[in-house]
């Protein structure tokens, strides 16, 4: 698959093509915007691409900075999206609006590709609400204020990449990424998820910036329109564009010429640099104590992977935390073919890693991974959800046992159909007797078997003083024998188990989920707040059967299901997803359900 990456920004659109099956970079350019404007700079992308040969584009991905609430992945755009980013274009009113030319130039030239935006704001859903809620009238929280944070996708790429350098699990790690570009911003990647960031509800909150001012004291609005009569848009304009780097240094807001201005003394550059530093390292203070400590402090952006000296600036006074900063190894950072060297010293407690931030590859995965999961979710190609039953203790007994509890030539009598075809529950109960105590009014289910079970919970196991095996229904060979009392006297059996848990299904469901017949596969059910994963569920395949996990009392209570107690199979309102599948052939199960 060949996807088109458009990253239409404020100054300039970057374009690549990748190859998602070799997984390589066939096509990268970047455009100025200058003074042509957006519309004459787009519709040069198929230009270029043609010029080059690119000429299959089999999807776009386009990176949009704010998707507000509602966006929280990767999102196929059609014209509820267009409408919805419009939206949100004044809460990111230099990225949202060139973003939408790329959307429509998308459309133009490349109509049958979808389309898919992969939004700035969307690694960031995760951000708990003592994070993102801003103290402000809820009226105002109402209407969609709140910290949503961006350069979510480079965050999300240096958490990936960090985790691959350290080959360690993202969920193992604590990771304080830094964006430090033009645009900046700090994550705090707590175990795979972000937690906080510096950014809000806009691009402007956080660390001071190439023109943006970062942080300021939200009084500024009223005391600069009374004391200097400014507009809210032009203090607003100012704090976009006349501020951070550009208005401390006087120079602009490069840094290589801040640098080197401020190594010849001069003293707006060296505050332009101490206030950046001082900034970006209490942002990094700040995170560690949000998230308790950090393992991984990690660099990038156009500063944060070329400058030695803002890395050290930065990393300075941080001993405290256990970073100790190596200075052979800052200064000699390559970054060639997506290196993430470490420059941290060996008795550093936090590893400090420096990598290039890929945020157009990873708009193409995160493109890829949207249209894999799509074309598995083909309704005709979609395995059904499972309904789960509990079934609470009962007893399976032969037609002699019968007549034993209940007199000579008693028959069963139905009390209700059970959901699986030919089961139902009896009116008659038995008293269940073991060595340690009773349970009473254990239901009788019909219609008569073979051979007695008694199916209880490995609880239960405990009243009655009896270990009990797990065992599929129906495998009663050497268990436990106890003593069952009904109205007509007692007898004394064995076929105590504990009911392995299993899944009934026709086998044209079994065809959908790839199983066969006693197979153990692995369900999640979803029963928020104690979602559950159970292990070694025993898969069991008949024409008859109707689709149904069946769990015990036990394992509904570990998985806070609701269910009846009265000795029968409840349906659930929960259903189970299958997780993972090992082929196990060799459980004994006999044919009688
Ligand atoms: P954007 O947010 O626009 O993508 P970049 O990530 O390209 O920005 O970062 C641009 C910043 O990186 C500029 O301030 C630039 O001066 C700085 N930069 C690039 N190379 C170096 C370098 N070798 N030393 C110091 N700063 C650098």
């Amino acid at each position: 698959m060949r996807i088109l990456v458009i990253n239409a920004g404020s100054s300039s659109v970057k374009f690549s093509v990748f190859d998602m099956d070799t997984q390589t970079t066939r096509f990268k350019h970047e455009i100025e915007i200058g003074t042509i404007g957006f519309k004459a700079t787009l519709a040069q992308i198929p230009v270029a691409l043609v010029e080059a040969g690119e000429t299959r584009i089999d999807a776009i991905g386009h990176r949009v900075a704010h998707g507000g609430e509602h966006f929280r992945d990767a999102t196929l755009v059609d014209d509820d999206v267009i409408a919805a980013i419009e939206v949100l274009a004044p809460l990111a009113p230099l990225h949202n609006p060139p973003a939408l030319y790329g959307i429509e130039t998308g459309r133009i030239y490349w109509p049958n590709a979808p389309q898919i935006a992969v939004f700035d704001t969307a690694f960031h859903a995760s951000i708990p609400a003592c994070a993102h809620t801003y103290a402000v009238p809820q009226a105002w929280r109402k209407a969609g204020l709140r910290r949503y944070g961006f350069h979510g996708t480079s965050h999300k790429y240096v958490m990936e990449r960090v985790a691959q350098e350290l080959k360690a699990s993202t969920r193992d790690l604590r990771i304080i990424s830094c964006h430090l570009g033009n645009g900046a911003s700090v994550c705090a990647i707590d175990r795979g998820v972000s937690v906080d960031t510096s950014m809000g509800v806009t691009a402007l909150e956080g660390l001071v910036m190439g023109s943006r001012s970062g942080d300021v004291d939200p009084g500024i609005f009223g005391y600069l329109q009374r004391s200097l009569a400014l507009s809210i848009d032009e203090i607003e304009n100012a704090l976009y564009h006349e501020s951070g780097l550009t208005a401390l240094s006087g120079l602009g807001n490069d840094m290589r010429r801040i640098e080197t201005a401020a190594a010849e003394a001069d003293p707006q550059a060296q505050l332009a640099l101490n206030v950046f530093a001082y900034r970006a390292r209490k942002y990094i203070g700040a995170y560690a104590a949000a998230m308790g400590g950090c393992d991984v402090l990690a660099f990038t952006g156009g500063i944060g992977e070329n400058s030695a000296s803002m890395r050290r600036r930065i990393c300075d006074r941080l001993e405290f935390l256990g970073l100790y900063l190596d200075e052979d190894r800052n200064s000699s950072v390559k970054l060639d073919g997506f290196a993430a060297p470490q420059i941290q010293q060996p008795h550093s407690r936090i590893r400090v890693i420096v990598t290039q931030t890929r945020e157009q590859w990873m708009i193409a995965k995160e493109v890829h991974r949207f249209l894999s999961v799509q074309a598995d979710k083909r309704p005709d190609q979609l395995p059904p959800a499972i309904p789960v039953a509990v079934s609470a203790h009962h007893v399976h007994l032969t037609q002699a046992s019968v007549e034993a509890l209940f007199g000579a030539g008693c028959q069963l009598t139905k009390q209700r159909d059970l959901s699986q075809a030919g089961a139902w529950t009896a009116v008659e109960t038995v008293n269940v007797i073991g060595p340690r105590g009773i349970i009473r009014s254990v239901r009788v289910l019909g219609p008569c078997r073979r051979s007695n079970q008694i199916e209880v919970s490995a609880t239960e196991t405990f009243t009655l003083g009896i270990e009990a095996p797990v065992r599929i229904s129906g495998d009663t060979a050497d268990t436990p024998t106890l003593t069952l009392e009904g109205p007509a006297g007692r007898l004394q059996t064995n076929g105590l188990i504990v009911a392995q848990r299993h899944i009934h299904m026709q086998p044209e469901d079994a065809k959908r989920f790839g199983l066969a017949d006693r197979d153990l596969v692995d369900v999640a059910i979803d029963s928020p707040p104690r979602t559950t994963v159970f292990r070694d569920v025993a898969v069991r395949i008949d024409p008859q059967f109707k689709l149904e996990m069946h769990i015990d009392t036990d394992e509904a209570n570990a998985a806070a299901i609701s269910h009846g107690g009265d000795g029968d199979l409840m349906l659930t309102l929960c259903h189970a997803r299958l997780t993972a599948c090992k082929p196990v052939r060799n459980i004994f199960i006999t044919t009688e359900s």
